[in-house]
């Protein structure tokens, strides 16, 4: 992995450009040739998936990894999949997003606010990232919350985002311990240095179908976040 970037461009170009990962290459590169029925007549991204959002973003939300047909189909984060249907109307009531629905990277949405990560880039089998995946990827989070000079709130999408989160923060040096820091939906913490954090649950169709993240909880997230955010 190169040295520091020097904005959030250069880092996603560099994010686009990353081949680490092996067996995270390799899947998205055949989901992309092979692709869904539904999708036959589009071209899929099959890469690594940049961020997406305003530079001068105070609250990050962080997500798990490209969906296979979502993100890794439209590179872009949470754009064509079930859990942006879910995620991206909340981020228009809550003020982050001038549009209610996701669908291209050319549909025109523009994120105020609110910059969208995830803590692995690449589709994973199965929704799974390996642990070494995950380390493998660490260091783009820890460079871009470096370049988001106005963050003061990570809304962390899920357990995993969340334990990413606080694994980059020990690693940098910013966190001594993770005793104390529990999962739970809305539960909320502030890091050495200020950064607040929340935890939500992830919107995947599985938690969103079966009622366990409903809208007003999630939407309660993001009017959280802008308050801690002083937006
Ligand atoms: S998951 Fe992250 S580290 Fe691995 S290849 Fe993709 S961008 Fe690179």
């Amino acid at each position: 992995m190169p040295g520091d970037a020097a904005s959030l461009k250069i880092l996603n170009e560099r994010i686009v450009a990353c081949d680490r990962c092996s067996r995270l290459r390799q899947h998205c590169a055949e989901v992309a040739r092979v692709r869904r029925c539904a999708y036959a007549d589009w071209e899929y991204w099959g890469k690594p998936v940049p961020s997406f959002g305003d530079e001068k973003a105070r609250v990050l939300a962080l997500g798990l990894a490209p969906g296979a047909h979502g993100s890794n189909r439209t590179g872009r984060p949470f754009t064509g999949d079930g859990s942006g249907d879910f995620l991206f109307p909340v981020l228009h009531e809550a003020g982050f997003a001038s549009l209610p629905t996701a669908i291209s990277r050319n549909d025109g949405m523009k994120l105020k606010d609110l910059w969208i990560a995830s803590v692995v880039r690449c589709a994973p089998p199965a929704n799974k990232p390996t642990p070494e995946e995950q380390r493998n990827c660490a260091p783009w989070l820890g460079q871009e919350m470096a370049l988001l000079k106005d963050l003061r709130v990570v809304v962390c999408l899920g357990r995993i985002a969340f334990d990413g989160l606080l694994a980059n923060m020990q690693r940098n040096g910013i966190l001594p311990a993770r005793s104390g820091f529990v999962f739970a939906h809305g539960a909320e913490y502030t890091l050495p240095g200020g950064l607040k954090v929340i935890a939500s649950y992830h919107p995947s169709l599985q938690n969103t179908n079966t009622g366990k993240l409903t809208r007003p909880m999630f939407l309660a997230v993001f009017k959280q976040a802008r308050k801690l955010a002083g937006l």
